[in-house]
Formats: C-alpha cells, structure tokens, sequence
C-alpha cells in the first residue's frame, strides 16, 4: 500500500518529446500523444523518476488535492488462489516485496490475482516500486511469471525479465558446481519440497 502526496507535471512548451519520462515510470501513468507526454493522474505513484530523467529539466512534483490511497487488500482477492500463486512462486505471504512501502507479497499476489498483467499494473495498484524501485522488482516478477503472464516489457528498458530462484538452477549447472551448495539451500529453505521451477517458457 501507498499513500501518494504528490503527482508528476510538466511544462509543455519547452518539452522536446524525448519520451525518456514515459520509458522510465513504473506504473504506465505517462503516454505520449504526438510527441507530448499525457500524464493520468490516477495511475501516478509520485516516485518522481520522470522529473530526474527529463533532460530539459521542465518537470516537476506538486502535491495531491487529496492523498491517493494506493492497495489491493489481500482479503479483498480468493484466498486460494492468492496462497496457491505464492506457493507456485516459493513466496511467503508475509514478506515484505517492496521495502519502501513495506508491500507484503500477498497485496503483490492479490493484484496478479484480481487481473494485474504486468509490472507496470502491479505498481499501479500497489503503490510498490514507488521508492527505490529496485528490490520489490524480481519478487514481483517472479508472482507475475508464476501466474503465467506474458512477461515481455511493454515498453523499452523497463526491467530484465528473467529473475531466477534457488529452484530454477538447471540439473546439469547443479552437477557442475556443487560446492555452491544449492540443493542443500533448497533443503534448508524448503524442507517439504513444496517449491518448483518456474515452466521454461515463464522465464
Ligand atoms: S509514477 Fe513516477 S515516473 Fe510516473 S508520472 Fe508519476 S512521478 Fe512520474
Ligand atoms: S522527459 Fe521531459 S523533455 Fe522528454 S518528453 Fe518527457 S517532459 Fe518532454
């Protein structure tokens, strides 16, 4: 969950089209029409990456009428399905996914749960990614591959699908190193064997 205080603005005359704040906001709240970036005002979680990316220096950050409450609650999802999707990604519910806003991993899973299709819808629900936007990525990912979305970015250089887990190291890379005691991780991890790989075609 997130409480958004400020939304993202921009001066359109000197703005040269560049596209750089649209390629770099994590919840798709920047469209270009043209070669002006449109921005929803919804969609923004007031992370402010546009406003250091802009090369013209013509954005800013304003504060909110109101605060925009930003959740999924995870009651709010089936719960069987929600458990059933962390335990296919070897998460625990509790965790904390993103640490800047402190989102547990079942919110992540009730967002995929209740029709989220990518990263980008996932923050935009959430709130997370809204602070340093590096941690919550792969755990996020890895809910969205384990769900079976379609895990091609939608727009360039947003984040590197492929996020790997204990349990996606390869038989043959096992035999290979086994003094990088990864079964014996798996084990103390996993006691039950409860967690899998990912399908191939997820990564
Ligand atoms: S979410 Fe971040 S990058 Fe996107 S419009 Fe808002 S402040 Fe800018
Ligand atoms: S980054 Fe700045 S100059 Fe580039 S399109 Fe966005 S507002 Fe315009």
């Amino acid at each position: 969950m997130a409480v958004v205080k400020l939304v993202a603005d921009y001066a359109v005359e000197p703005c040269i089209g560049c596209r750089l704040c649209d390629i770099v906001c994590p919840s798709n709240a920047i469209e270009m029409v043209g070669r002006k970036p449109i921005i929803d005002d919804a969609l923004c979680i007031g992370c402010g990456r546009c406003v250091d990316r802009c090369p013209e220096d013509i954005m800013w950050m304003e504060e909110r009428a109101a605060p925009l409450t930003v959740t999924v609650r995870p009651e709010a999802a089936p719960q069987d399905a929600v458990l059933a999707l962390l335990d296919k990604a070897g998460i625990d519910p509790a965790v904390s996914v993103c640490v800047c806003t402190l989102t547990p991993a079942s919110e992540i899973a009730a967002a995929v749960v209740k029709g989220a299709k990518d990263l980008e819808e996932v923050c935009a629900m959430t709130g997370m990614r809204s602070g340093c936007g590096i941690y919550c990525v792969a755990p996020a990912l890895r809910l969205l591959q384990a769900a079976g979305r379609d895990m091609k970015p939608p727009k360039a250089h947003r984040w590197y699908p492929s996020t790997l887990s204990l349990w996606d190291v390869p038989a043959e890379a096992l035999a290979r190193y086994p003094d990088a005691f990864i079964e014996e991780d798996r084990k103390a991890f996993d006691p039950d064997g409860k967690y899998a790989p990912l399908p191939e075609n997820a990564r």
